[in-house]
């Protein structure tokens, strides 16, 4: 096993910067796992943890790209209510819509914010986590052989957020 970095391979790896690649897999149907321990078993499906190695510098990267992306949503679903509200009584006083208690508005308003908060979250990670310019661009976790192997034995990747 290589001591480098696989994200950028330049720096030495370091144990807390170690990156885990979640793999899952349905529960009725799972792949072979070894030499993986299966780490976590739901009633529909089974996730295992791939070890890769990662420098500080990468793991810093990660982070930033990954508060981003949280923040996306969590601003948007605040947010979106808020501008909703003051629009509805800056341009509309007195009419929410009839059907909808001002609390359902907020909620939908809420789910919408997420959602468009969610596309602004993966801007936003992509703008946190972009590297000076020159440097090259990282490998992808799920381009390690080991990940690669696990996947073509039927494991799906898993989620947006990298740690
Ligand atoms: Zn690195």
């Amino acid at each position: 096993m290589s001591s480098f970095c696989w994200f950028c391979d330049k720096h030495l790896a370091d144990p807390r910067a170690l990156y885990r690649a979640s793999l899952w897999a349905g529960a009725d149907r799972v792949p072979e796992a070894r030499p993986h321990v299966v780490q976590a078993a739901h009633r529909k499906y089974v996730r295992i943890e791939i070890p890769v190695a990662s420098c500080l510098v990468c793991a810093h990267y990660r982070r930033r790209g990954n508060f981003g992306m949280w923040m996306g949503p969590v601003f948007g679903a605040v947010a979106l209510p808020l501008l909703y509200k003051l629009a509805l009584e800056r341009f509309a006083p007195g009419s929410l819509p009839v059907a909808a208690t001002p609390y359902d508005t907020f909620m939908i308003a809420s789910g919408i914010g997420a959602g468009i908060g969610f596309l602004g979250g993966v801007v936003l990670a992509l703008i946190l986590s972009r590297r000076p310019a020159g440097e090259p661009r990282p490998r992808l976790a799920q381009d390690h052989p080991e990940v690669r192997r696990m996947i073509a034995l039927g494991w799906q990747w898993e989620s947006p957020f990298s740690d």
